[in-house]
């Protein structure tokens, strides 16, 4: 995990509410595709999808006439339609989906599409086929949520005529998920990569080995998956609560995917456009690589797969020969093994503790003239890069990479903030953007009250994710150039199973995929919602659990000049529901009253509120706030020093001294509601 060093914090009052209300916005007919496209024109009428339709593929491309098959058998699946194919005896006269590749559509790159629904006739036209897979996605997602069903039957299936021109504004749009801290099965894998696809996103980034499990299978070193794979079981336990294992104890918790599994994982997502990028993370987060092999640790002792979040040693010796013979190894399997041009070597977070004390590293830095550990770890990155790009593949590490000296070809993922892909992009070097403050979607993502409590840590909301541009201010076009593009990271600490994963995704994932597709001005936030609650009745239908946290309610008090009492505002960062309260703490129910407007309170209250939809409840519980007015309610707070906005998850850190005294208790966890932090 990429854990935050983080100052001294003081459990103080409230939390001003730092999001603008939405705009209401028409259900009238409206295209919802997310990613949103670059272009959309509505056109009139509609085109009914029936069983005579036939689907024609231009080219016998074996890709296309592989993307035009999927297409057939998902409408079959959910219709009872038995669809043609051109090939088949056709009526000349039948409505027609054709998928065609044009050269002239080469200007909307290798991913760009065209695609016209007229009342005959469905056109999808593109230079490559990703293109045309995009413009099916697209297709798909004009259709109602039940072309997601099996057996949905008599649907009224009609797609409205429009003409769509549409393109990826980054060429990396990525997930990563981290496999080793809980091992997920391979059918989890193919799920998360079917969505990877219907968002258009392209790169899946698999964290296959850290302290708490080796996942991937390497043949000449079998005791990786032999030993590395298996920990203690403490799942039952918090991550960070999870006890070192006793000697003699049986490890029974762990897995790993065999190189012919993974074979079949790579080839599945191909057929979906995705790439899939592995991490081998080297120096540091090696614990379980230690396990296996003593000799690449710097004192050769017995090492356990970790069974949580302990901080034990857990770097590999940057001196032995071992550590170089067996990356080496690994390396050369793992580049013949993932076809994807990139290996990540992870870089990250290495603690160096048991260097101090190691001969061979002392040995090793007096012989090259390091001046420090950050210069050892920059000689292991470049020692591991050649080994790299000599099994033809380019290096990717996270931005401590950056410490002690660039490995020369590297790339660079920006976790720690933007600060480190900033300095790489002026380095010379390619850039993918995946900043914890934006992009880390094992964050909270709403009042830590409210969420699971077993889930996540910190705090990141489905708005400010949104808001991301991964072109830092101030850069030109060739530095902009220099961003590949944009990725989320899902760290597993806490999520044992696929439910919680999906949970943690969604929707913030929704929201990553149209930050790496669709073009910055076309972004907007009301607009945004309205398509995410239409893709949210299709996870209805496909059965994915995701968070409604943006509908959770946020109480917040305002004080006028005079201060003659707070003015309570009840808002939900998605705005479109209705919101209900009660002030005498009982549950709100769709009869309780309706919140129109800020209200003011003159005695000690307790606000319980909840948004509803359609007459249910539409966020997971009710915020609940109790107010104690006194006689300091809403003065001004002379603060010596002012609060400091350094643990800042988008900004959403308040520094208004006068939460002190807006007679709101704050909450459990000092990332919610109600805190200030001094640096
Ligand atoms: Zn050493």
């Amino acid at each position: 995990m990429k854990r935050f060093s983080v100052g001294l914090y003081v459990l103080l009052s409230s939390f001003l509410n730092p999001y603008q209300s939405s705009i209401a916005v028409s259900h009238s007919k409206t295209i919802n595709i997310i990613p949103r496209p670059v272009s959309v024109q509505l056109l009139d009428g509609e085109f009914s999808l029936r069983q005579d339709v036939v689907i024609k593929v231009v080219h016998q491309d074996s890709r296309l006439r592989l993307i035009a098959e999927k297409l057939k058998t998902r409408i079959e699946a959910a219709s009872d339609f038995e669809l043609a194919m051109n090939g088949d005896d056709v009526d000349p006269d039948a409505k027609q989906i054709v998928l065609v590749l044009d050269e002239r559509f080469r200007k909307l790159g290798d991913e760009g599409y065209q695609l016209v629904v007229h009342s005959d006739e469905v056109i999808i036209s593109a230079a490559e086929p990703a293109g045309i897979f995009y413009g099916v996605q697209s297709l798909l997602q004009l259709l109602p949520p039940e072309i997601e069903e099996s057996d949905a039957g008599s649907s009224r299936w009609q797609i409205p005529c429009v003409e769509i021109i549409d393109y990826p504004r980054f060429q990396w749009r990525g997930q990563l998920l981290d496999v080793s801290r809980h091992f997920h099965s391979l059918d989890h894998l193919k799920r998360n990569i079917d969505n990877l696809a219907r968002l258009k996103m392209n790169k899946m980034h698999l964290h296959l080995t850290d302290d708490q499990g080796w996942r991937i299978e390497i043949k000449s070193l079998p005791k990786l998956t032999e030993i590395g794979a298996w920990r203690v079981d403490h799942n039952d336990k918090l991550w960070w609560e999870r006890p070192f294992p006793n000697p003699g104890e049986k490890a029974t918790c762990g897995g790993f995917y065999t190189q012919e599994e993974m074979k079949e994982l790579i080839r599945y997502a191909q057929g979906l456009y995705v790439e899939i990028i592995p991490e081998i993370d080297l120096p540091g987060h090696a614990r379980a690589f230690m396990a296996a092999y003593p000799e690449v640790s710097c004192d050769g002792a017995h090492y356990d797969v970790a069974t949580g979040g302990d901080e034990r040693n857990k770097d590999v010796c940057p001196a032995k020969d071992a550590t170089y013979e067996y990356s080496e190894k690994i390396l050369t399997e793992v580049a013949a093994l993932f076809p994807s041009k990139y290996i990540h070597i992870g870089g990250d977070e290495a603690r160096m503790q048991g260097w101090k004390n190691c001969p061979d590293c002392k040995k090793k830095m007096q012989d090259e003239g390091l001046a420090n550990f950050h210069e050892l770890q920059s000689y292991f990155m470049s020692r591991v890069e050649k080994i790299i790009n000599q099994n033809g593949k380019t290096m990717i590490g996270w931005d401590e990479i950056l410490q002690g000296g660039l490995a020369p070809n590297a790339t660079v993922m920006s976790w720690r903030g933007e600060v480190g892909g900033i300095e790489a992009v002026k380095m010379g070097h390619d850039v993918i953007m995946t900043p914890n403050t934006f992009c880390y979607l094992d964050l909270k993502q709403g009042d830590p009250e409210l969420e699971p409590p077993e889930l996540g840590y910190g705090q990141l909301l489905l708005p400010t994710v949104y808001s991301y541009n991964p072109i830092p201010h101030g850069f030109n076009d060739e530095q902009a150039g220099k961003i590949l593009g944009v990725q989320a990271n899902l760290w597993s600490e806490s999520l044992v199973y696929e439910e919680q994963a999906n949970y943690m995704l969604y929707p913030r994932l929704l929201a990553v995929s149209e930050v790496g597709w669709s073009p910055q001005e076309l972004r907007n936030w009301p607009d945004f919602v309205r398509r995410m609650e239409v893709m949210l009745t299709r996870f209805d239908v496909l059965g994915i659990d995701y968070a409604l946290s943006a509908y959770n309610v946020w109480i917040s008090p305002h004080y006028g000049e005079k201060a003659s009492g707070a003015v309570f505002k009840l808002e939900t960062e998605a705005g479109t529901v209705d919101i209900r309260y009660t002030l005498d703490g009982s549950e709100p129910t769709n009869t309780s009253t309706l919140y129109q407007k800020p209200f003011q309170l003159h005695k000690t209250s307790t606000i319980k509120a909840r948004s509803f939809k359609d007459g249910k409840p539409y966020c997971r519980m009710a915020t609940t706030r109790t107010i104690d007015i006194h006689k300091a309610a809403g003065k001004p707070v002379l603060l010596d020093p002012e609060a400091s906005a350094l643990f800042n998850f988008g900004g959403k850190m308040p520094t208004d001294s006068r939460i002190l005294t807006d007679c709101v208790r704050g909450s459990a966890s000092q990332v919610g509601v109600g805190w200030l932090c001094f640096n």
